[in-house]
């Protein structure tokens, strides 16, 4: 017995025959899981399986974040290292 969890259908065909995404480029395995990121098994397309809408506002937001995030540890460590070699 296969107990298939059921996604709003997809928003390019109207299938619900979508499968969760467990990885992505953008986010890992942490960001699909946030989005309910999943992919239309009938045309590929990848949207939120919560509310069939498209997940790119999303996924973009989650990119600038993690981009801010990653940059500001980058620039603390900097700023570390500069102020910790002025000792
Ligand atoms: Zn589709």
């Amino acid at each position: 017995m296969k107990n298939l969890i059921q996604y709003a259908p997809c928003p390019q065909c109207g299938q619900s025959a979508a499968k969760k995404v467990s990885y992505t480029w953008w986010g890992g395995a942490v960001g699909p899981s946030m989005f309910t990121h999943v992919k239309c098994q009938s045309c590929g397309t990848q949207y939120n399986g919560k509310t069939g809408q498209s997940n790119q506002q999303n996924i973009l937001i989650y990119f600038l974040v993690s981009m801010v995030i990653s940059f500001c540890l980058c620039g603390g460590l900097v700023a570390l290292n500069i102020i910790l070699n002025n000792n």
